[in-house]
C-alpha cells in the first residue's frame, strides 16, 4: 500500500487552508447513502469503532457530515492511545469523549430548522485513531421510503437531490441495504445505478445480515440481478453493542479496544454459518469467496478509495499546477516577487516611524519654538497696546509730547507712565508659564497626531491610539515641570526689566514692523468696506454715525446739566425754574436718513472705528520713527510699542530655553524608546500577523504569498507521488 489516501488528505488539507471555499481540488470521497433505518449509522461506527453518530427518531441526520479518518500510529504503546476528533469549521480542538463529538454533532444537525428538514452545509469531522484507516466519508441523511404526514413528498425530493449532489465522479459509492429488504427496493442501488450503471465505483452492504437466513443471505452476496463491478460486502453490526459491551466491562479484555470485540461479535456470526459463506462452484461468482465483516469491508474501502486517489492523481496534479502557476505569476506581477513576513513589516513601519519623527525633531527645535512662542506675544503685546493705548483719547497726546525735545522723560505725566507699568504687567504676568508650554506640547500633539493618522497607522487605529496615549503620557509627565520652571524664571521680569541701548533698538525696529503690519491689516479690512459698499455710500453713512453720536453726545451733556441743576434747585429750596423737558433737547432738526439700513449703519460704526485706528496707528509709526524713541531705553514710556516688545523678546528668550531642556529634549529622547516599548517588544507574533493584516495592501501581500508557498509545498507532495505511482504502477498514470 502506497498511503496515497493518506498523503492526499493532507494535501487537502494543506489547499484547505489556503483558500476554504475553493473547489478547485476535488478529492474522491466514499460517499454512504441507503435508506432511513438501513443500518448506516452502524456501518460507519463499525469502521470507526466508536458510537459518535447522532441517534433518535426525528431525522437525526439533517447536513452532510464529512468524515476525514486519520490513521495515528499509536507511538506511546496502548496506554497512551490517541483518539480524539474535531470539527474544523467549529476550532473546537481535540475531542475525546466521543459522546461529546455525538452530543456536537446531533446539536449542529438539530441546528437546521424542522421546516428547512435538510440543509446542504457539510459538517466537517476528523477523526484521529490509531484503530481507524485514513478515509474520507460523506454520510448523507437516510433516503425516505415512504412518504408521511412528518416526512412529506417535499423532503423525500430534497434528500434525494442532495444524494444526487454527492454521488457525482470522482467519488465512491457506499450502497447501504438491508438483508431483510428486497434490493429492488433500495433507493441506494436505484440511485448509484443512474450515474455508475455498470457500478464501477459503487460497493454494495448488506447489513443486518443475521436477520435473514444464512443461505439467503449468501445468496444476496452473490448477487447476479443487480451486479456490481466492485462487488457486495455484508455485515452484521449492530449500534449499541458498543455501550453493552462497554457497560459489561468487556473493553478492558484482551484486544481492549471496542471495535474488536464488535468484530468479534461479527465473526462469531459469519464462523457459526461458514458453509454459507465459501466460494460457490457455479455462476457469475464461481470461485470467489464472498465478502462478509466489517474488517473486509474497511480494507475495501481502503484499496477502493486507494485505487480511486491514484487515478485521480493526475488530474489532481494538474488542477493544482496551474493555481500554482497562476499564483506564482501575479505574485511576480503585483509585488515583483518581494517576499514579506508579519515581522518584516512591523519592523519596516516602526523605523519609519521613527525616521518620520526625527525628522519632526530636526525640524522642530529652538528656532521654531522660539518663532511660535515669539509670535504668540507678540498677538498678546497687540492686544494689550490696543487696550490700554490705541483706544485711549489721549493717544495721539503722547505722540505730540514725544515729539517735545524740551520734555525730559522724569517730567512725563505721571499717567503715561503708569499706563506702561500697566501693559508690562499685563504681559509678564500673564501666566507665560504655562501657555507658553501648553503651546509647544500642543504643536507636539498636533504632530504626533498627524504622524498617527497618516499612512500607514491610519490602517492600524490600536496602534495609532497607544502611540498618542504614551506621548500624552509623557507631554503630561512634563507639563508642570516646565510651566513651573519658566514662570520661576521670567519672576525677575515682573518687577524690572533691564533694557540694553542694542535691544531697544532692536525692539524698536520690530515694533515698527509689527504696528506697520496692523495698519496694512487695518486698511486693508477699510478697503474691504469701501470696496463692498462703494466709497461715497460708506463715506456718508460714517458722517451720518458721527453726526448721530454728536447728537448723542450732546444731549447725554445736556441730560447731565438738567440733574445738576435740578440738584442745585432742591438744595437751594427755590422752584422758580421750570425743568428742561424732552422736547426741549429735540430741538435740533432729527438727522434721521430713511435710506440707511441698520446693516449699512453697522458697518460704517466699523468703518469708523478702523478709520480712527489707522489713524492712531499712523501716528505711532511715526513716533516709533522718531528722534526720541530712538534716543533708546530712557524714552520707553513715549514708546510703548518698541518697550513691550523688548519684554515679549526677554521672555520668550528665558521660555525657549527651559522649554528646549525640560520638555522638547525629553521628549525627543523618550518617544523612539516608547515605541519599541509600547508598541514592539510586547507584540507576540500573533499579534504582529494580527498588525500586518490590519494593512489591506499588505494583507494581500502576505495572502498571495502564502497561498503560493502552500500551492507550492502540494505541488512538491503531488510530484513526489505522482512518480512514485508511476513506478509502481507502470502504464497507470491516472491519465
Ligand atoms: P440508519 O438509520 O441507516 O443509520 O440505521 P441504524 O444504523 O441506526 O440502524 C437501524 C436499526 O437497525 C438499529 O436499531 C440498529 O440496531 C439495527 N441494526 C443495524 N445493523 C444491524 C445488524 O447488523 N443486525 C441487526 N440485527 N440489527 C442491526
Amino acid at each position: 500500500l502506497m498511503l496515497l489516501t493518506r498523503k492526499l488528505i493532507e494535501v487537502r488539507n494543506i489547499l484547505k487552508s489556503v483558500d476554504h471555499e475553493s473547489d478547485s481540488l476535488t478529492l474522491p470521497s466514499i460517499v454512504v447513502i441507503g435508506s432511513q433505518s438501513s443500518g448506516k449509522s452502524s456501518v460507519l461506527e463499525a469502521i470507526v469503532g466508536h458510537e459518535f453518530l447522532p441517534k433518535g427518531s426525528n431525522m437525526v441526520t439533517r447536513r452532510p457530515i464529512e468524515l476525514t479518518l486519520i490513521h495515528e500510529e499509536n507511538k506511546s504503546g496502548r496506554d497512551h492511545v490517541v483518539e480524539y476528533g474535531e470539527f474544523p469549521g467549529l476550532g473546537t480542538g481535540r475531542i475525546t469523549d466521543f459522546s461529546q463529538i455525538q452530543k456536537t454533532l446531533f446539536d449542529l444537525n438539530m441546528a437546521v430548522p424542522a421546516e428547512e428538514c435538510v440543509s446542504d452545509a457539510p459538517i466537517e469531522l476528523r477523526i484521529h485513531s490509531p484503530h481507524v484507516p485514513d478515509l474520507t466519508m460523506i454520510d448523507l441523511p437516510g433516503y425516505v421510503q415512504i412518504a408521511s404526514m412528518d416526512q412529506p413528498e417535499a423532503l423525500r425530493e430534497k434528500i434525494s437531490g442532495l444524494c444526487d449532489k454527492y454521488i457525482q465522479e470522482p467519488n465512491i459509492i457506499l450502497a447501504v441495504c438491508s438483508a431483510d429488504v428486497d434490493l429492488a427496493n433500495s433507493p441506494a442501488l436505484r440511485a448509484s445505478r443512474k450515474v455508475d450503471p455498470l457500478g464501477l465505483r459503487t460497493i454494495g452492504v448488506i447489513t443486518k445480515m443475521d436477520l435473514v437466513a444464512p443461505e439467503d443471505g449468501a445468496a444476496l452476496l452473490n448477487n447476479n440481478k443487480y451486479p456490481l463491478a466492485l462487488g457486495y460486502v455484508g455485515v452484521v453490526c449492530k449500534s449499541g453493542l458498543f455501550t453493552r459491551f462497554r457497560s459489561k466491562g468487556h473493553d478492558s479484555d484482551g484486544e481492549g479496544n471496542i471495535s474488536s470485540a464488535v468484530l468479534r461479535q461479527e465473526d462469531d456470526y459469519f464462523s457459526a454459518h461458514r458453509e454459507h459463506f465459501k466460494a460457490p462452484g457455479r455462476g457469475r461468482n464461481a470461485g470467489v469467496e464472498p465478502m462478509v465483516g466489517t474488517d473486509t469491508l474497511r480494507r475495501r474501502l481502503m484499496s477502493v478509495l486507494e485505487e480511486s486517489m491514484g487515478s485521480s492523481l493526475h488530474t489532481i496534479s494538474s488542477a493544482v499546477r496551474m493555481e500554482l502557476e497562476e499564483a506564482s505569476y501575479q505574485f511576480k506581477v503585483q509585488y515583483n516577487d518581494r517576499s514579506i513576513t508579519a515581522e518584516s513589516y512591523v519592523a519596516e513601519t516602526m523605523d519609519a516611524l521613527k525616521l518620520q519623527f526625527k525628522e519632526f525633531a530636526s525640524s522642530f527645535g529652538k528656532p521654531e519654538v522660539r518663532a511660535l512662542l515669539k509670535q504668540a506675544l507678540d498677538d498678546k503685546v497687540m492686544d494689550i497696546l490696543a487696550q490700554l493705548y490705541w483706544t485711549d483719547s489721549r493717544a495721539p497726546e503722547l505722540s505730540q509730547l514725544a515729539d517735545n525735545r524740551k520734555l525730559a522723560p522724569e517730567d512725563l505725566d505721571r499717567y503715561w507712565q503708569h499706563k506702561l507699568d500697566a501693559s508690562s504687567g499685563a504681559l509678564t504676568k500673564s501666566g507665560i508659564g504655562r501657555t507658553s508650554t501648553q503651546l509647544v506640547v500642543d504643536a507636539i500633539r498636533t504632530q504626533v497626531e498627524r504622524l498617527a493618522q497618516t499612512e500607514p497607522f491610519n490602517h492600524h487605529p490600536e496602534a495609532a491610539e497607544r502611540i498618542l496615549t504614551f506621548s500624552t503620557a509623557i507631554l503630561k509627565d512634563r507639563f508642570g515641570l516646565t510651566a513651573d520652571q519658566v514662570e520661576n524664571c521670567v519672576k525677575p521680569f515682573k518687577y524690572a526689566v533691564e533694557v540694553e541701548p542694542q535691544d531697544w533698538e532692536a525692539g524698536r525696529g520690530r515694533s515698527v514692523q509689527l504696528v506697520e503690519r496692523e495698519l496694512s491689516m487695518c486698511d486693508d479690512a477699510l478697503n474691504k468696506l469701501k470696496k463692498a459698499i462703494g466709497g461715497r455710500r460708506l463715506k456718508g453713512a460714517m458722517d451720518y454715525v458721527s453726526e448721530l453720536e454728536e447728537r448723542d453726545r450732546r444731549r447725554a451733556m445736556a441730560r447731565l446739566r438738567t440733574v445738576q441743576q435740578s440738584r442745585e434747585e432742591s438744595e437751594g429750596g427755590a422752584g422758580s425754574q421750570r425743568p428742561l423737558s424732552e422736547r426741549d433737547l429735540d430741538d435740533e432738526s432729527d438727522p434721521l436718513r430713511p435710506d440707511y439700513n441698520s446693516a449699512l449703519l453697522i458697518k460704517a460704526r466699523e468703518a469708523r472705528f478702523l478709520q480712527s485706528r489707522s489713524d492712531i496707528l499712523r501716528l505711532r509709526i511715526a513716533a516709533l520713527k522718531g528722534r526720541r524713541c530712538k534716543l533708546g531705553p530712557d524714552s520707553k514710556a513715549f514708546c510703548p510699542e518698541a518697550f513691550l516688545n523688548v519684554v515679549a523678546d526677554k521672555l520668550t528668550y528665558t521660555a525657549v530655553m527651559f522649554i528646549n531642556i525640560e520638555l522638547l529634549a525629553e521628549f525627543f529622547y523618550q518617544f523612539p524608546r516608547e515605541i519599541d516599548s509600547r508598541l514592539v517588544y510586547d507584540m507576540g507574533r500573533e499579534d504582529l500577523v494580527k498588525f500586518a493584516r490590519e494593512n489591506p495592501t499588505v494583507r494581500r501581500h502576505l495572502d498571495l504569498q502564502d497561498k503560493r508557498d502552500r500551492l507550492s509545498e502540494a505541488m512538491e507532495k503531488l510530484s513526489s507521488l505522482q512518480s512514485l505511482y508511476e513506478e509502481k504502477n507502470p502504464g497507470k498514470s491516472g491519465r
